[in-house]
């Protein structure tokens, strides 16, 4: 149980940190697929909380899921359960983080106790959706510092490439 609990953990820990820094961070600097599915002021994101067919909708969650999945498929020897179960997480979290478009509200048990785990709530994600630079770490707020500098660093890069092409 407790091994299944911590293999579920270490999934949504690296799963996140790998799509936080190698996907979501990344593509906000030199994409655009998931600025114009996941920040475009014509959204109102009905259908992240509601699933809906929408193929770019659909490619933006897929790479952003392909980490955890990877990640899975290393931890799996460990504790399928604990793989399984830590997918299933991960996906609850999805719905649960775009519930603020239903104008649902966290309970104030629940907000205390994602306080205490640094689990973000729909509330803090959807900060994420109005400002692009804030909000980072879709599932665990500590992400979000290093995410800042990551997404500075980038930016910087960005810029030099510029430069370097003229
Ligand atoms: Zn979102
Ligand atoms: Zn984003």
């Amino acid at each position: 149980m407790l091994k299944g609990i911590a293999i579920a953990w270490l999934l949504l820990f690296f799963g996140d940190f790998l799509s936080t820094f190698f996907y979501h961070v990344p593509e906000h600097v030199f994409g655009s697929l998931h600025l114009k599915t996941h920040h475009s002021w014509k959204k109102d994101f009905h259908h992240y909380a509601i699933q809906t067919f929408n193929q770019q909708v659909l490619l933006d969650g897929i790479l952003g899921a392909l980490p955890y999945l990877l990640v899975g498929v290393v931890l799996w020897i460990f504790s399928p359960i604990g793989v399984i179960c830590g997918l299933l997480f991960g996906q609850f979290h999805v719905w649960w983080r775009h519930t603020s478009i239903l104008g649902w509200e966290t309970p104030k048990p629940v907000n205390f106790l994602c306080q205490v785990l640094f689990i973000t709530t729909p509330e803090r994600h959807w900060l994420h959706h109005e400002k692009t630079n804030a909000g980072f770490g879709d599932i665990f707020t500590f992400f979000e510092q290093p995410a800042k500098i990551w997404l500075s660093w980038l930016r910087l890069i960005r810029i030099n490439l510029r430069y370097s092409r003229i």
